[in-house]
């Protein structure tokens, strides 16, 4: 697989796929634009390269194959010129439409206005292709999925992987990871992290276990959870990697009334939850624990907050650990929309040696697959001239 800086650019019409699936108010406005800022250094070294033209393609949320006005491109194209300081050309469309003289960065209209997208769809995929000499992958949040602005487009240019994907492919090889390396692993759906839950057993040190998925593992045990979150469809999974030494999980449990979350709000031993409570914390014992294994890591790769931390007191063992690790002196890795968002919030993401722009491609990365894109794109070896 190539990547930008092994390609010719000079001269060349490239066409990009970004990352602008950015986050919007209710009534249409960028809540924020981290994922366009991420753009920018690719399509300014495109630019500096020399190439005659960039058409940037990209999608905005889940408009289901039919033109939704409130996610029309309109905004990004404003918001793109703000962040390079140069005219950026909108097309109402992003097949069949005419590109006029002179244009030298041009923006597609949201890609999933059309079902083809989604699909995967070869001759969809073809028409993209005419805006370009040159296909360039930038879109790594998008790269697991087989959709045609990723994966059939690679069958008709000679395509590249962006800086960000590099970027992304370099701090998410977990062989090339210093050792020790403990993972941290928390959020809600057990059924999305049991695969990278299952590759970290394998490849890191240690795997401590936080967030909702740790009741199921209890369940497991046949345990009383009370209402805590639990998926019992992965409690045979989760049962099997009980004795699997590496795996640590909480030893106490921050609780409150499930029919009030604000009242009985108390730390509690994991084998002792109430029926009629409601696991929304890690306790503080099992923080001190993680703390000292983290301490030992060479590399901490963190995905999944440790508790419901939308919601204060509940936001205490994932804003404590984040603290934590961020002093630490080694390598930190985070995955994840929510644990990024946390990072965010507590204005220490600065901190962190990386932290991936991708959510599901992370995890599927980190667990040791190959991304569907990115395979198309070393398979689809379409040559350079
Ligand atoms: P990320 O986006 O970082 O990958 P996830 O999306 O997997 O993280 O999980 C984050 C969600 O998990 C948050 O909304 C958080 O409130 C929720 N969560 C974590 N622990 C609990 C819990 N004990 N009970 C309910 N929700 C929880
Ligand atoms: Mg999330």
């Amino acid at each position: 697989m190539k990547t930008l800086k092994e390609v010719e650019l000079r001269d060349k019409r490239v066409l990009l796929r970004a990352d602008l699936d950015v986050p919007l108010d209710e009534r249409g406005g960028i809540k924020d634009d981290a994922r366009l800022k991420i753009a920018i250094p690719t399509i300014k070294y495109v630019l500096e390269k020399g190439a005659k033209q960039i058409v940037i393609m990209g999608h905005i949320d889940r408009p289901r194959g039919q033109v939704v006005d409130m996610l029309r491109m309109d905004r990004v194209a404003v918001r793109l010129i703000k962040l390079l300081g140069r005219h950026v050309y909108k097309l109402d469309d992003c097949i069949g439409k005419g590109i006029p003289r002179g244009e030298r960065i041009i923006l597609l209209e949201n890609l999933r206005f059309h079902p083809e997208e989604e699909a995967n769809d070869e001759g969809f995929a073809k028409q993209l292709a005419a805006y370009g000499d040159i296909y360039v992958n930038n879109a790594f949040a998008t790269c697991h999925r087989e959709q045609a602005s990723l994966h059939a487009i690679t069958k008709h240019l000679p395509g590249c992987i962006g800086l960000q994907v590099e970027e992304e492919l370099k701090h998410l090889d977990i062989d090339k990871m210093k050792k020790p390396i403990v993972a941290l692993i928390g959020g809600a759906k057990l059924k999305t992290k049991i695969p990278l839950i299952q590759a970290m057993l394998t490849k890191a040190d240690k795997v401590l276990i936080g967030g909702a998925m740790i009741f199921t593992f209890y369940a497991a045990q046949n345990l009383e959870i009370g209402k805590s979150l639990c998926d019992m469809n992965y409690a045979m999974n989760a049962k099997m990697m009980l004795n699997n030494e590496k795996l640590v999980l909480p030893k106490d449990i921050v609780i409150a009334d499930y029919e009030n979350q604000e009242a009985g709000i108390r730390t509690v031993a994991h084998n002792e939850i109430p029926k009629k409570s409601i696991g929304l914390d890690i306790g503080e014992q099992s923080l001190e624990e993680f703390k000292q294994e983290l301490r030992k890591a060479e590399t901490i790769i963190w995905n999944g907050p440790m508790g419901y931390y939308e919601k204060p007191p509940f936001d205490k063992a994932t804003n404590e650990l984040a603290k934590i690790i961020a002093e630490l002196d080694c390598n930190r890795i985070v995955g994840g929309g929510d644990t990024a968002d946390a990072l965010h919030k507590l204005d220490i993401a600065h901190k962190f040696n990386f932290i991936s722009t991708g959510g599901g491609a992370a995890l599927e990365l980190l667990a040791g697959k190959e991304l569907a894109a990115l395979k198309a794109l070393d398979e689809n070896e379409v040559n350079f001239s």
